[in-house]
C-alpha cells in the first residue's frame, strides 16, 4: 500500500527533532553535525536567535494578506536586494523552480515587449539543474527527471557548460536568453570561470539576448560573495534566488534590471503566497546577518580554511577523494569510491553531507559555522577515510 506521504523521495531513515547552530538532534538525543543544511538552505544554521526572534514577532502580528495590498516588509526586502545587487526590481515567489520560471517569463516578455516575439528560445548548459516544474525540467539537463512526464514546454537548447564556441554557435535571431548557474550545484559543484561568465555577458549583448543566472544554490553568500556573479566582476540581466535566502523559510525571488523587466507590467505575473509578511520577515532577518560588516569575509576565511583541510584529506586518501571543488562554503568532494557510500559512512559517524551529480559529495556547512566545527567535520572525514575500503 502506498505511504500517506507520496513516495517520491528515497529518504534516509532519520527524523530530527530540533536544531541548534550547526547541529541537528534526534528525539532520542543523537547529535549530528549538519553540513548538508537542507541542501544549502539553512544558510545561518538552525534556530539562529535573530531569525527566531524576527519570525516570532511577525507570527504574532500578520502572516499573509496576498499581493492585493502593499506589503511594507516586502518593499523593504526588495529595496535591500536592489541596493546590494545589479537589480532594479524584484518579484517574490516561494521556491527555486518558481524563481527560474519567473526569470524565463521575464526574458520572453522582454523580447515580446520590444517587438521581437519570435525570440523565445533559451540556451542552457549541460549539467544544469533548474527545478522540477515541467518548464524548469526543460531548462535543466537531466533526462532521468523528465522521463514519463509527457510533453514539456519547448524552446530550450543545451550546450556544453564552459564551452563558449558552442554557446556562440547556438545563438541566433530566435534566442531570448542564456540561462546558466555561475556555480553548478546539483551537477556536482562546477564553478564557471570568470572569463566564461564575462564572455557570456558579451555574447548575450551581441545577440540582443538577456543573460539569466540561476543563483538559487550559489547565491546568498554561499560562494563567499553575496552573489556569485560579482566574483567575476560582471552582472547578469536577470537572476533567480531561493534556498539560502529565507534561512529555511520558503522564499524565492526573481531579480531584474529595469530594462529586462520592461514587459512585467501589472497583471503579467503573480503568486498568492509570494513575498508574504511572514516570509519577508524571515528573509529580512537573514539579510540583517549577511549584511553585517564582517560576515562575507568570515565566509571566505572559513571557506578557504575548509578547502585547505579537504585538499589535505584528498592528498592523504587519493583512492577515496580525487579532488576538491568549489568556492566559499560551497564545496564538493569528487569521489573515487561511490559518493553515496561515503555520505553514508560520514552519516554513521554523525556528519551530514549531500550527494550531487558527477560522483561528487557536497560539503555545505551553515555560513556562520565555527572553526572548531569545521575541524570536527574534517576529523570525522579523516577517521572514515582511514577505515573505508577502496
Ligand atoms: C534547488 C535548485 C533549484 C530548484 O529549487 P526548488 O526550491 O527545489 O524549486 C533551481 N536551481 C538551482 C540551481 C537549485 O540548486
Amino acid at each position: 500500500m502506498v505511504t500517506a506521504v507520496m513516495p517520491t523521495y528515497g529518504r534516509i531513515d532519520i527524523a530530527f527533532d530540533y536544531g541548534e547552530g550547526s547541529y541537528l538532534y534526534t528525539a532520542t538525543g543523537e547529535r549530528y553535525l549538519d553540513f548538508a543544511t537542507g541542501i544549502a538552505t539553512n544558510s545561518l544554521g538552525h534556530a539562529h536567535p535573530h531569525l527566531v526572534k524576527k519570525l516570532q514577532e511577525q507570527a504574532g502580528k500578520l502572516w499573509h494578506v496576498s499581493n492585493l495590498y502593499n506589503i511594507p516588509e516586502q518593499q523593504r526586502f526588495a529595496d535591500r536586494l536592489v541596493d546590494n545587487s545589479f537589480a532594479d526590481t524584484v518579484f517574490f515567489c516561494n521556491s527555486g523552480a518558481e524563481a527560474i520560471e519567473g526569470a524565463l517569463k521575464v526574458a520572453r516578455k522582454y523580447q515580446f515587449a520590444n517587438g521581437r516575439p519570435e525570440r523565445d528560445q533559451i540556451v542552457c548548459a549541460t549539467g544544469s539543474f533548474h527545478g522540477r516544474t515541467l518548464t524548469t525540467l526543460s531548462a535543466g539537463d537531466n533526462d532521468k527527471y523528465r522521463e514519463g512526464f509527457g510533453p514539456r514546454p519547448g524552446g530550450f537548447k543545451h550546450v556544453a557548460f564552459g564551452n563558449l564556441n558552442e554557446m556562440r554557435a547556438a545563438m541566433d535571431e530566435t534566442t531570448a536568453a542564456i540561462l546558466v548557474e555561475p556555480i553548478q550545484g546539483e551537477g556536482g559543484i562546477n564553478p564557471a570561470t570568470a572569463e566564461y561568465l564575462r564572455e557570456l555577458r558579451k555574447i548575450a549583448d551581441e545577440f540582443d539576448a538577456l543573460l539569466i543566472f540561476d543563483e538559487v544554490q550559489c547565491g546568498m553568500s554561499r560562494s563567499g560573495s553575496l552573489f556569485a556573479y560579482s566574483l567575476a566582476r560582471m552582472e547578469p540581466d536577470v537572476m533567480g534566488l531561493a534556498k539560502g535566502i529565507g534561512g529555511g523559510f520558503p522564499v524565492g525571488a526573481v531579480l531584474a534590471t529595469e530594462k529586462a523587466a520592461a514587459g512585467m507590467v501589472p497583471g503579467t505575473h503573480g503568486s498568492t503566497y509570494g513575498g508574504n509578511p511572514l516570509a519577508m520577515a524571515a528573509a529580512n532577518a537573514v539579510l540583517d546577518v549577511m549584511l553585517e560588516p564582517d560576515f562575507l569575509s568570515s565566509v571566505r576565511e572559513k571557506g578557504d580554511y575548509l578547502k585547505n583541510q579537504l585538499d589535505n584529506l584528498a592528498n592523504s586518501y587519493p583512492n577515496i577523494i580525487d579532488s576538491v571543488r568549489g568556492t566559499g562554503l560551497m564545496l564538493g568532494l569528487k569521489c573515487c569510491i561511490s559518493n553515496l557510500d561515503l555520505m553514508t559512512e560520514f552519516r554513521n559517524q554523525k556528519l551530514l553531507t549531500v550527494v550531487a551529480g558527477d560522483n561528487v559529495l557536497r560539503v555545505l556547512p551553515p555560513l556562520n559555522v565555527e572553526i572548531n566545527e569545521l575541524d570536527e567535520a574534517v576529523e570525522i572525514m579523516s577517521k572514515v577515510c582511514k577505515t573505508m575500503p577502496t
